[in-house]
């Protein structure tokens, strides 16, 4: 399952959303933030992050995607896991997984220019991906 965090960047910094604390008396909100996604607060769909989302006095943050790979948020377009053919993945994560399957391929068909075939496949994938 996809999960899903607030990201805001400062300073080309990314800044991830923790929680709200309201509680202040002037009666301003202050939102608690993080650098590292491991502390990040972590939604379980988009609907709980856009709600989240809706109650910052702030439009920066945007919702993205967690890769249960890597652990890592990504943008854009998720690849495919060769492994259930269903979870969403990180295109980089994805590009991982094609190439263990090209290598465990490669070796079960004796192919003698190896470094030939790699080369190959690199090519193929930064076309599919445009990395
Ligand atoms: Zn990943």
């Amino acid at each position: 399952m996809t999960m899903f965090v607030l990201k805001a960047f400062w300073d080309n910094e990314p800044a991830y959303y923790m929680n709200i604390n309201d509680t202040i008396p002037s009666g301003m909100t202050f939102v608690h933030l993080t650098t590292h996604i491991d502390s990040a607060t972590k939604f379980n769909s988009v609907e709980e992050a856009e709600e989240a989302c809706s109650s910052l006095d702030t439009d920066a943050f945007k919702i993205y995607p967690v890769c249960p790979i890597c652990g890592k948020d990504y943008d854009g377009h998720p690849a495919i896991s060769r492994k259930d053919n269903k979870t969403k993945i990180c295109s980089h994560c994805g590009i991982g997984e094609a190439f263990l399957d090209f290598i465990k391929n490669q070796k079960n068909s004796n192919d003698p220019d190896f470094g030939k075939a790699v080369l190959d496949f690199i090519e193929k994938q930064k076309k599919a991906t445009n990395l």
